[in-house]
């Protein structure tokens, strides 16, 4: 069976992972037609866009995508396309498993944690209200005559919507990938002591899904300022974490740091019956080009996409690839090796050669 997939190479350090990534999957011999398409900042002249409409057509009609990283110009010009591709597919549940692999190097050991963000709301809505702006103002207004409470006129203002309807979503997804992989315990994590309403219904709705799943997987929940403690101090007490989108962000890439660093990290963004799966990390543009990053995130990225295509034997073949090249730690890029400037560091493409090579002996 030949499988078709959209693939996004980015922009940055994006192409040089996700062509490693695509030889990496062609090696384990599974048949894929991939379908490439641009997004990102040098593609609005041609399309109008950063994101155009053909590449979220490409991407709703073959449900699966792999995708490189794209540049977000901090406060100014377009919004996030990764945020728009995620929106407006509704792929509702980030996913980011982070497990320790021997021979990288971490303060900690045997780490085996999922964080599941909810995608789609909270903070990251994208309703803003700019500084002067007259609906600034009028909202200032609204907020004072509702409720008393005075915003200072030089403020600008963000809303965190949070729904019933995307907690409950999301935490029904954290509670069945942890049936699903045999896993105990879900915790959610918000900041309910403080945000009584939006948080506080997060966690209302997070305790009548987990009714559902009494007697099969744990519930519990933490606070975001504790649980950042808690996940550097003993981070082996926890299994898998749902988290409204902001914090599920941030918790994200600490649990990255948990097991050494951006460079390893997978991620995937699931709908209902549509995925489209990215490493955690961005587009790192003072590396872009210089065949130097590691390619194990987006890697192990693609792995999580064999998997969700039903392809588990070559997923797992892939992952065991890749942590056999890890643990060796002679054809690793620098971020894995013991000194950052080790000479013997290999390039992004060598990295990516080294694993199918192992790939090919399985
Ligand atoms: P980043 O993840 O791009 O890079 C931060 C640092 O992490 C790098 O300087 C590098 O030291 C390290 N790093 C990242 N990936 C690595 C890899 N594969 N191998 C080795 N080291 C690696 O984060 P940033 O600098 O905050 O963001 C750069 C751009 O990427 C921004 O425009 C941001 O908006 C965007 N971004 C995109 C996505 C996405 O496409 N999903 C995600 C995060 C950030």
């Amino acid at each position: 069976m030949t499988y078709q997939v959209t693939l996004i190479p980015g922009d940055g350090i994006g192409p040089e992972v996700v062509e490693a990534a695509r030889r990496c999957v062609e090696a384990t011999g599974v048949k894929i037609d991939w379908e490439v398409q641009e997004a990102g900042a040098e593609v609005i002249e041609k399309y109008g866009t950063p994101l155009p409409e053909e590449t979220l057509n490409s991407i709703r009609k073959n449900k699966v995508a792999l995708k490189g990283p794209i540049t977000t110009p901090i406060g100014s010009g377009f919004r996030s396309v990764n945020v728009a591709i995620r929106q407006q597919l509704d792929l509702y549940a980030c996913l980011r498993p982070c497990k320790s692999y021997p021979g990288v190097k971490s303060k900690h050991e045997n780490i085996d944690l999922v964080v599941v963000r909810e995608n789609t709301e909270d903070l990251y809505a994208g309703i803003e209200f700019e500084i002067g702006k007259e609906e600034t103002k009028k909202l200032i207004d609204l907020v004072k005559r509702e409720t008393g409470k005075q915003i200072r006129e030089d403020s600008a203002v963000s809303l965190k919507p949070n729904s019933i309807f995307a907690s409950k979503r999301i935490v029904k997804f954290a509670f069945e990938y942890a049936l699903k992989h045999r896993r105990k315990k879900v915790t959610a994590v918000t900041k309910a002591n403080i945000l009584k309403f939006t948080d506080g219904l997060f966690f209302a709705a997070a305790r009548e899904v987990a009714k559902e799943y009494e007697g099969k997987v744990e519930y519990e929940e933490r606070l975001i300022d504790n649980m950042c403690m808690q996940l550097v101090q003993k981070p082996e007490l926890y299994d898998v974490l749902v988290l409204p989108n902001l914090y599920g962000d941030i918790i994200s890439d600490l649990c990255a740091g948990l097991i050494g660093g951006l460079g390893i990290a997978p991620g995937a963004n699931l709908g209902d019956g549509m995925a489209v799966f990215e490493a955690i990390h961005g587009s790192a543009p003072k590396y872009a080009g210089q065949n130097k990053v590691n390619p194990t995130a987006m890697i192990l990225s693609a792995a999580m996409m064999l998997d969700y295509l039903g392809e588990k034997e070559a997923a797992e073949r892939l992952e065991k690839a890749v942590a056999s090249v890890i643990a060796e730690g002679k054809y690793v890029t620098y971020d894995l090796k013991p000194l950052r400037e080790d000479p013997t560091a290999v390039g992004t493409s060598e990295m990516a050669d080294a694993i199918i090579r192992v790939l090919k002996n399985f």
